[in-house]
């Protein structure tokens, strides 16, 4: 009798913390975000949002930054990781580029607004005047599922070969035939003797938020949302 009665209090008092904790989950926001371009051109709208972090996040080597809004905070990631980070809820809300967006696949994400920064184009790649090989190539690049997915579409025949960095070389080495990579200005490709061919997207930042958040945590969110999407449409 005594112990089922102590089990019983037990139970209870564990039910009190886990419902605590749940309560403190359901106040806490947390952004994810990735070191560079896009992190400098996020914080401006951040902080339309009235979120400002504490330190300065470009000269800390700290991944997680408490802001001046207590239930705010924000994590600092690889690109390629926020959309995971996001989907699985260890992050509401993050800021990703279309280019990893596309090669995440999206699942368990909404991708809310446009934010119209760190703006580039994904293309293939190869050697400067020389023409594109017929039959089946190789294809080095770190966007396997976008390369997969876009030379089926073409009905090409592409060994794709993962490359974490330093696309630009494959083709010069020998490695690839083609690359896809991220361009901008162009400068990368020309200064490795190579030329932009195929475009395949249009590339911007995108505000992605996790779709169980967007529901439970609806009333945090929104206006954040709603002020970043203000600014990003007077930034024009
Ligand atoms: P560029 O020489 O200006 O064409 O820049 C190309 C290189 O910069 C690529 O190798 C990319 O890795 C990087 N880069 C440029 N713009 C972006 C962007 N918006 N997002 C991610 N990487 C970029």
């Amino acid at each position: 009798m005594y112990r089922r009665k102590n089990a019983t209090t037990g139970r209870e008092h564990s039910t009190c913390a886990r419902l605590g904790r749940i309560k403190i989950i359901m106040s806490q926001l947390t952004i994810a975000l990735t070191k560079g371009r896009i992190l400098e051109e996020t914080l401006p709208l951040l902080a339309a949002a009235g979120i400002e972090p504490l330190d300065d996040i470009s000269k800390s080597r700290k991944l997680a930054f408490e802001t001046n809004q207590p239930h705010v905070r924000l994590l600092i990631l690889r690109g390629i990781d926020v959309p995971t980070y996001v989907q699985f809820g260890a992050a509401d809300m993050g800021v990703s580029g279309k280019d990893t967006l596309m090669e995440h696949g999206g699942d368990g994400l909404y991708s809310l607004v446009d934010l119209g920064i760190a703006r580039c184009k994904l293309m293939t790649a190869g050697i400067k005047g020389q023409p594109e090989k017929l039959g089946r190539i190789k294809v080095a690049t770190k966007y396997v599922n976008i390369a997969q997915r876009f030379y089926a579409e073409q009905g090409r025949q592409a060994d794709i070969i993962k490359l974490y960095g330093a696309m630009e070389l494959a083709p010069i080495m020998g490695l690839a035939d083609e690359i896809i990579d991220i361009v901008d200005t162009g400068n990368t490709l020309r200064a490795n003797g190579l030329e932009a061919r195929i475009d395949i997207a249009d590339i911007s930042s995108r505000l992605i938020a996790n779709k169980a958040s967007m529901k439970m945590k609806h009333h945090l969110m929104q206006p954040i949302i709603e002020a970043i999407t203000d600014a990003v449409s007077v930034k024009g």
